[in-house]
Formats: structure tokens, C-alpha cells, sequence
């Protein structure tokens, strides 16, 4: 049985005529503008019309946080077998190798499509393409193509730029998608034709919430692509921006897509503590050159977790912090570098000092308050090699997904090189299907709308998932918490469930909703694993089985 229905009862009020449907059409819809979605849009736009949805302002996405780079696989000393080889070992035995093969196949013609699209990498006249390449944590080579520090805004402003001036591609921005429009949602009285050749559920458009004029508009497409990214935000500390609340995810799994590996949430070891930044991330580097994890009291912790002390990797260094925080029943560690000169934190690490200074923290003079941060969604929609759902004129791209690249670890700047590479394969089935005409679809349904009084409620219902996820779901976990946290997601979404029919929709609203979807199928899938793999950690469970599966989930309908 699916979470939540899609309300199709009466005709919405929002100012139209009766007669009126407030539908907007378009070949393709693609809800999302990060690198997934753009990727698609641009090379769909050749031929058709498309229409692009942002929940919030365009420049907001993940893509444009993305420091490090994007993998490519150019160099004449590098080869396939060894990013292969690499994306295996770091996806601890659940990588599907004919994805990791598809991928980085693919990657050079990734890169040099961006490189047509005016990105501008960091350059090397003598390195391939003439790019410079850098090496990052588990690849055994160099191949990282990036823009200094900041390589996912140079590719995000580069492809918006595009799709800007792209005569068939209509940017929506602040437009939040509520629900995937399906067969069930088609008006009663369809042509009888078309009903018949219409053997299965399929996907025609979504629910929008225009925020700007506050009305819910459907929007249909001959074909629909969930680009929406990860789902960060279920986290009380994360390094996700505010569009990342799985969205897509809990879309497409009520609209009865299979969802994938969701136990498999990757955590950066060290984001800024502080009530008013709660997304910034403290680079790696600051302790790779030199600083040190401490209590509050001063004590260098790392001593008693691993002989690589700082330098362990990042899950291990992650559940070190997690197993002090809570041994100790602190919010946080300190980061200290004061050791290493405030001439060389202010030369080497300028972002930093500044960001930290402007909250009041001069890491010149003290440590940096840090905790780990949810920061990557490893599974997600289960999709094929070109990007296809279970739901026919469906597909999706991106962290939204779970393709099996990832499997039960991300290697560093897998996933930007995923989005092109998918987005491009999903682009050119797209342009293998036929146009069909859309039947006309039921307008949003708000006629049970109450009152605005439970804002307040919303808000809270946020603070509890985020803390109960962080508390009870977080880096390393056990059966009976899992149990607990499960039982009060229920609780949550039976309240939600409860108010959402009476309610006016709004942001936080939609949001919630998913992200208790999210929640549950990320505490369902770690249930399910009986051992500890990649990034899943159980005490109950702390062997790794030999072999084992993707952990999949089934909407039940
Ligand atoms: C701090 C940070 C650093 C990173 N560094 C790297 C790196 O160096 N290399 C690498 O490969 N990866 C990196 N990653 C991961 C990478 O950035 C993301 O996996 C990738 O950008 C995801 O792209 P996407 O297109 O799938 O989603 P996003 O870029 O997150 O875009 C999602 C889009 O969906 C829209 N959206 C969401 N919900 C809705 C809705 N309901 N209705 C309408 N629109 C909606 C949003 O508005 C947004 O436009 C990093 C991530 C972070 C957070």
C-alpha cells in the first residue's frame, strides 16, 4: 500500500475558471537542475522541448558545492580495469561492475562534453586534454579533473548558463514537486482508445507547488526524469545544502518504484558545530596537514582508534568522533591546527579562517568545533544503465539514484562523473521514444484545506526526525535502536499522514513528508542487513559476510 494518496477528488481552487485545467505541458520534464538534471535537459533541448523545475533559487544544489572534482579516466598511465579496480574496493563487495565499467568507459567523453560546455577545469598544457588531474583518497591514479577548489559551481554556472540561452528549455525555479503523475491520476473521462492502449501504470507529469503565487499546477511530459539529489537533511548535521530532503526518492517510491541500498549513507568526518552553520564542511586537507582531533579537555582521542591517528579514513575517523561524542555525552570534538601558524592557516586555508571567524571561532586560537555530517545518499531509485524506473516514461539520474555504482561506499568524485554519464544515457533513450498525446489529468486537490495553525507542529516533527535519525541512525548502530527509531518514524508519519489532506501544502510540508519516506526506508534497509559493510555499521552484526546483496525495497501497492 503506498504512504500517501494523491488527493483527485475535486477540481483545486486557485483562481482559474472551473473549465479551466491548470496544466502545464512539455516533452520532458526534468525535476531538478543539478548537474543530473541539467546534463539531461541540455541534450534532450536538441530536439525537444523541456521544461526544468527547481524547488528553490537555481544556484541551490549539491552540484555546486562539490569541492574536489570529477573522475576521468585520460591519462595515458591510467586505465579502465584500475578505476574499476578502485570503485570495487571502495564499494566493499556490493559494486555492480558492469555499472562501475559503463561509467568510467564513458568518463572521458563526460569530461570532454563539459569541457564543450565551457567549463573551465583547472588547466596543465602537458596533461591530457590539457587538464590538470589530481589523485584523491582510494584512487591509485591520477584522475581528477577540477576547477581549484571549487569545481562544482564552475560546473554548475557553466551548464545554467547554457540552459539559460537554450531556446527550448524553460527554467522553473521555486517550484517544489509534490507527487508523480500516473494512470491513477488521469480523468475519468479519457478517450477509450487511448485507455485501452494504456495497459500499464506509467508516468505523465507531477504536482508542482509554485511557491512565488503559492498555487499547485500540474505539470505533464511525455517523459519525466527525478533529478532531486540526496537526502542529507534527514541528518541533524549534514553537509548537504537545503534542497537535499529526498524528494525524488520518496516520489518515485510512492509512485511504486523500487529503492535500493538506502542503509549506505556516507558521513564526512568534520563539519563545523555551531547553531547557525550546520552545512559547512572542514576540509580533509586541514588535517592532512597536521591538525589534531582532541576532547574538550584537550585529550588527542585518536590515539586510542587507529595507528594512522588523523590520517585513518574518513569512516574510521567519523566513528572514532561519533564514539567519543557519545562515550563522553559531548555535542562535539575540537579540530586543532593553532600549532600549525596562523601564517599558514590563513595562506593555506582562507575559507576556512573566514567562515569560522564570521561565527565568532579564530582558528589561529582554538580548536574548531566539529561533528560528523551525513554528506552522501549511496542508494536510492533503482534505475538501469540509461536511467529507466520501474515506472515506464519514468527515469532518473544522479545521487536520486541507485544504479550499483556506489554499492556500499562512494569512492571521492564517483558521483559527479554518474550524473553526466547517466544523464546522458537516459537523454538519448528519451529520444528513442515516441510523443504521445496526454490525456487530460485531475487538478490538484486542496478542497479539504482547514487552516495554517500547525505550522508550529511542522517544525517541530523536523527537529525530532533530524535528532532521532542522528541519535538513533547514525554512524554506528544497533538492532534495538534502529527498532526505536523505526517506531517513532511511525508515529511521525501517521501524524503527518494525519494532517496532510487538512493542510495547505507548503515547503516544509512536502519536505517532511519525504523525508519520513526517506527515513523509514533507510532504517527498514539497515534492519535488513545482518552485518556490518562499507558505511552500514551494526554491533550486533560486526562480521562481513563473504558475499552479500544490494538491499531492495518493494513498494507495496
Ligand atoms: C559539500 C559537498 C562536496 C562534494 N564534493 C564532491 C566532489 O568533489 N566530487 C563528486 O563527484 N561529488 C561531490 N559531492 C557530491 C555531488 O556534489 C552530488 O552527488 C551531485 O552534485 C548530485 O547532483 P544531482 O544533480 O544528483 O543533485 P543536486 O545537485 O543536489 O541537484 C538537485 C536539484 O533538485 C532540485 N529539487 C530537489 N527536490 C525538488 C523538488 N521536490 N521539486 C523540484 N526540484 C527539486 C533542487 O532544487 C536541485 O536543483 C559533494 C557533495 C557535497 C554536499
Amino acid at each position: 500500500m503506498m504512504f500517501f494518496s494523491t488527493r483527485i477528488k475535486k477540481p483545486c481552487s486557485i483562481g482559474y475558471p472551473p473549465k479551466y485545467l491548470p496544466t502545464i505541458q512539455t516533452d520532458l520534464l526534468v525535476i531538478g537542475a543539478g548537474l543530473a538534471g541539467l546534463t539531461v535537459a541540455l541534450k534532450v533541448a536538441e530536439n525537444r522541448k523541456v521544461i526544468v523545475l527547481a524547488k528553490r533559487e537555481l544556484t541551490e544544489a549539491a552540484t555546486a558545492w562539490a569541492q574536489g572534482g570529477i573522475v576521468g579516466v585520460l591519462d595515458e598511465k591510467d586505465s579502465y580495469e584500475s578505476h574499476v579496480a578502485d570503485t570495487l574496493e571502495a564499494g566493499a563487495g556490493l559494486v555492480s561492475e558492469a555499472t562501475a565499467r559503463y561509467i568510467t568507459e564513458n568518463s572521458q567523453q563526460a569530461i570532454q562534453w563539459l569541457v564543450d560546455q565551457d567549463v573551465e577545469f583547472t588547466q596543465d598544457p602537458e596533461g591530457p586534454l590539457g587538464l590538470h588531474l589530481t589523485r584523491e583518497g582510494g584512487h591509485t591514479h591520477r584522475r581528477i579533473a577540477h576547477a581549484a577548489d571549487a569545481t562544482g559551481k564552475v560546473i554548475h554556472t557553466a551548464l545554467l548558463e547554457k540552459a539559460k540561452a537554450h531556446p527550448n528549455i524553460q527554467l522553473l525555479e521555486n517550484w517544489v514537486a509534490i507527487d508523480l503523475i500516473t494512470t491513477h491520476n488521469l480523468k475519468d473521462n479519457l478517450n477509450k482508445d487511448y485507455q485501452k492502449s494504456v495497459r500499464k501504470d506509467r508516468c505523465y507529469g507531477v504536482y508542482a507547488l509554485n511557491i512565488v503565487r503559492d498555487e499547485v499546477l500540474a505539470i505533464t511530459g511525455n517523459d519525466v526524469v527525478v533529478s532531486t539529489g540526496g537526502v542529507g537533511q534527514v541528518y541533524r548535521y549534514t553537509s548537504n545544502p537545503a534542497t537535499s530532503t529526498g524528494d525524488g526518492i520518496a516520489m518515485a517510491y510512492r509512485a511504486g518504484c523500487r529503492v535500493g541500498n538506502m542503509e549506505f549513507i556516507q558521513f564526512h568526518p568534520t563539519c563545523l558545530y555551531h547553531p547557525k552553520e550546520r552545512s559547512f564542511l572542514i576540509t580533509e586537507a586541514l588535517r592532512g596537514e597536521g591538525a589534531h582531533l582532541k576532547l574538550p579537555n584537550g585529550y588527542r582521542f585518536m590515539t586510542d582508534h587507529d595507528e594512522r591517528l588523523e590520517l585513518a579514513p574518513r569512516d574510521i575517523v567519523a566513528r572514532s568522533i561519533d564514539y567519543e561524542i557519545k562515550k563522553h555525552g559531548i555535542d562535539y570534538v575540537l579540530l586543532d591546527g593553532t600549532h600549525l601558524g596562523v601564517d599558514f592557516l590563513k595562506k593555506h586555508f582562507p575559507t576556512i579562517y573566514a567562515r569560522c571567524l564570521a561565527v565568532g571561532i579564530d582558528i589561529t586560537k582554538q580548536g574548531i568545533p566539529v561533528v560528523p555530517a551525513a554528506h552522501y545518499t549511496c542508494g536510492g531509485v533503482i534505475t538501469d544503465l540509461h536511467g529507466q524506473t520501474d515506472l515506464p516514461h519514468l527515469y532518473s539520474a544522479g545521487e536520486a539514484t541507485y544504479t550499483g555504482l556506489h554499492g556500499a561506499n562512494r569512492l571521492a568524485s564517483n558521483s559527479l562523473l554518474e550524473c553526466v554519464v547517466t544523464g546522458t544515457a537516459a537523454a538519448d533513450k528519451i529520444l528513442e521514444q515516441d510523443i504521445m498525446p496526454i490525456p487530460e489529468v485531475h487538478p490538484w486537490d486542496d478542497s479539504q484545506f482547514e487552516g495554517d495553525d500547525e505550522q508550529e507542529l511542522i517544525a517541530l516533527n523536523w527537529d525530532e526526525l533530524r535528532s532521532l535519525m542522528w541519535n538513533y541512525v547514525g554512524i554506528v548502530r544497533t538492532t534495538k535502536r534502529l527498532e526505536r527509531a523505526l517506531h517513532r518514524i511511525e508515529l511521525l508519519k501517521q501524524e503527518v499522514q494525519n494532517y496532510f489532506p487538512n493542510f495547505r501544502v507548503n515547503r516544509d510540508l512536502i519536505e517532511l513528508r519525504n523525508l519520513i519516506v526517506c527515513a523509514e526506508l533507510i532504517v527498514r534497509s539497515a534492519l535488513e542487513r545482518k552485518e556490518s559493510r562499507g558505511l552500514h555499521y551494526c554491533l550486533d552484526y560486526p562480521q562481513t559476510f563473504a558475499m552479500s546483496d544490494p538491499t531492495i525495497i518493494t513498494p507495496k501497492r
